[in-house]
C-alpha cells in the first residue's frame, strides 16, 4: 500500500496546485491504492468522497505544495478511519473485571491472551488466566504454559468441563486470589458457526465481561472484517485485537474494522513473543500506511515554525538572489531547531530541485556554530548587503568572530555560490554566467 500511495503523491507534487481534475486523478490512484490493499469498497467510496471534499474546500495552505496538502489530508482522514483517538481498555464496575477473548481458530486468542495479562500486569494489575477452550486438546495446556511463563496464577481447566462453568468458576477463583482482573480464552472455530456462538453468548450472560475483545488475523483481511461483523452481530464486541501485523498484512483489515463494526482496533499483535503487544495508536499506524512518517512530522513542524508568508518571501528572495545572511542566519537557527538543512530545504517550496543539486549538504554542528559567530560579527548592514564587503571589514569580522580573514572570505565565497545556485534552480530568470557579484 505504501510503495503505491508514494507514487500517488508523486503524480501530485509537480503541480502548482489543486484543481478538481487533478484532485480526482490523484484520487483514482488512492482509490485503486486501498482496493488492492484489500479495503473493503463501501469503506473506500465513503473515505475517497471525503479526502475529495477536504481537498477541494480547503483553503490552500500557503507552506505546502499540492502534494503535501494532500498527504495531510489523506493522512488526517485515514486517522479518522481507523478510529481517531486512541481507545484503551474500558475497565470499570465490579473486580475482578472481565476480558473475553473471541474469534475464530489460529487467529491468536491464546497467544493475545497471554500478551494481554502481561501488558495488564505492567500497569499493577493482576491478571488471573482461564483456559476455556475445551474443544482442542492443547489449548488449555498452552495458556496454561504461557501463565507459567508470566507466574500469573491460571484456572486448572480440563477438557472435559463446561465453557461456562469454567469462567464462572475462574471468576470466583480470581476473586478469592485477589486477582482483579480475568482474561478468559474461548474456543474458536474455523469458521463462523451458530453452536460456538451460542456457547460464547451463554460465557457472555454468565459473567457479563466489561470487555470483549474480538481478535481477528491481519493477514486475513476482508474475511477479518466479514467475521467481526458476524462476532459483533452476536455478541456486541467492545473492541479488537489485530494480530500479524509484524507480518506482510496489507493493512486492509485495520481499515476497514472500525468503519463495518463500529468498534475500535485497541491492540496490535506484532510478533509471537509474549511482549508483542502494542496499544493501537491510529495515527501512527496511519503513517505506517501511507509509508511516509517523515514528510509528516515536517508538515507538522513547517506548519508550526515556518510561518507561510515567510517562506514564499524566501522563495522569492531566493529567486533574485536577493537572499542575505540576514536570512541564511534566520534559517541556519531554524535549522537547529528542525533537525538538519536537509529538512529545512524540504519545507521550502520549490526546494526540491535544489536540494538534488547541492546534494546531501550535511553541515556538522562545529562549522555550524563558526559560521553563526562570523555572520554575528558582521553588521547589520553587512548581513544585507554582502556586497559592502572589504578588507578592513573582513578584519574586524574576523577578530570579532576569533577566527581568520581566509575563513571569512571561504564563507563569504560559499555564500555566493549557493546564492547563484539557488537563484539558477529557482528559475529566476536569465543565467548571468561569469558576472558575480564583487565581495
Ligand atoms: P488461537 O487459536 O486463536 O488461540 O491462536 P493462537 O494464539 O494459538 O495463535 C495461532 C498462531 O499464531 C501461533 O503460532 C501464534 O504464535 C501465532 N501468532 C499469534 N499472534 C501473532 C502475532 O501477532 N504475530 C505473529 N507473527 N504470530 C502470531
Ligand atoms: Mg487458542
Amino acid at each position: 500500500l505504501s510503495d503505491r500511495l508514494s507514487s500517488v503523491f508523486k503524480k501530485f507534487s509537480g503541480q502548482k496546485r489543486l484543481t478538481e481534475e487533478n484532485v480526482q486523478e490523484g484520487l483514482r490512484e488512492v482509490r485503486l491504492a486501498l482496493l488492492e490493499a484489500d479495503v473493503n469498497f463501501k469503506v473506500v467510496k465513503q473515505f475517497i468522497d471525503r479526502v475529495r471534499d477536504k481537498c477541494l474546500g480547503q483553503d490552500v495552505l500557503k507552506g505546502l505544495n499540492p502534494a503535501q496538502q494532500v498527504i495531510k489530508i489523506v493522512n488526517d482522514e485515514m486517522i479518522e478511519l481507523l478510529g481517531g483517538e486512541t481507545t484503551g481498555l474500558d475497565l470499570r464496575g465490579q473486580q475482578p473485571y472481565v476480558i473475553m477473548m473471541v474469534g475464530l481458530q489460529g487467529s491468536g486468542k491464546t497467544t493475545s491472551t497471554g500478551k494481554l495479562a502481561n501488558h495488564l500486569r505492567k500497569s499493577k494489575m493482576r491478571p488471573y488466566l482461564a483456559p476455556a477452550d475445551v474443544y482442542r486438546p492443547a489449548a488449555i495446556d498452552q495458556l496454561k504454559t504461557l501463565a507459567a511463563q508470566l507466574d500469573l496464577p491460571v484456572y486448572d481447566s480440563t477438557v472435559q468441563m463446561n465453557p461456562v462453568d469454567i469462567a464462572r468458576n475462574a471468576v470466583a477463583a480470581a476473586r478469592e486470589q485477589q486477582c482483579n482482573v480475568v482474561i478468559l480464552d474461548t474456543a474458536g472455530r474455523l469458521h463462523i458457526d451458530e453452536t460456538l456462538m451460542q456457547e460464547l453468548v451463554a460465557i457472555k450472560e454468565a459473567v457479563a465481561p466489561q470487555e470483549i475483545l474480538f481478535v481477528a488475523d491481519a493477514m486475513t483481511g476482508q474475511d477479518a472484517v466479514t467475521v467481526a461483523d458476524a462476532f459483533n452481530n452476536a455478541l456486541d464486541i467492545t473492541g479488537v485485537v489485530l494480530t500479524k501485523m509484524d507480518g506482510d498484512a496489507r493493512g486492509g483489515a485495520a481499515l476497514s474494522i472500525k468503519t463495518v463494526t463500529g468498534k475500535s482496533v485497541k491492540f496490535v499483535g506484532m510478533g509471537e513473543k509474549l511482549s508483542d503487544l502494542e496499544v493501537f495508536h491510529p495515527d501512527r499506524i496511519a503513517s505506517r500506511i501511507l509509508g511516509m512518517g517523515d514528510v509528516l512530522t515536517l508538515i507538522e513542524k513547517a506548519q508550526t515554525t515556518i510561518k507561510e508568508e515567510e517562506a514564499e518571501e524566501l522563495g522569492r528572495k531566493m529567486q533574485r538572489a536577493e537572499f542575505d545572511f540576514e536570512d541564511f542566519r534566520t534559517q541556519m537557527r531554524r535549522m537547529r531547531k528542525l533537525g538538519s538543512l536537509e529538512s529545512i530545504m524540504k519545507l521550502i517550496p520549490g526546494m526540491g530541485a535544489l536540494r538534488e543539486k547541492l546534494g546531501d549538504m550535511q553541515v556538522p554542528e562545529k562549522e555550524m556554530v563558526r559560521i553563526e559567530a562570523i555572520i554575528n560579527s558582521m553588521t547589520r548592514q553587512e548581513r544585507r548587503q554582502p556586497i559592502l564587503m572589504n578588507t578592513s571589514r573582513k578584519e574586524r569580522i574576523a577578530r570579532g568572530a576569533g577566527t581568520t580573514v581566509k575563513e571569512v572570505d571561504k564563507l563569504l565565497s560559499n555564500f555566493e555560490g549557493m546564492r547563484q545556485m539557488m537563484k539558477q534552480v529557482m528559475g529566476g530568470g536569465k543565467k548571468k554566467k561569469g558576472k558575480m557579484p564583487q565581495l
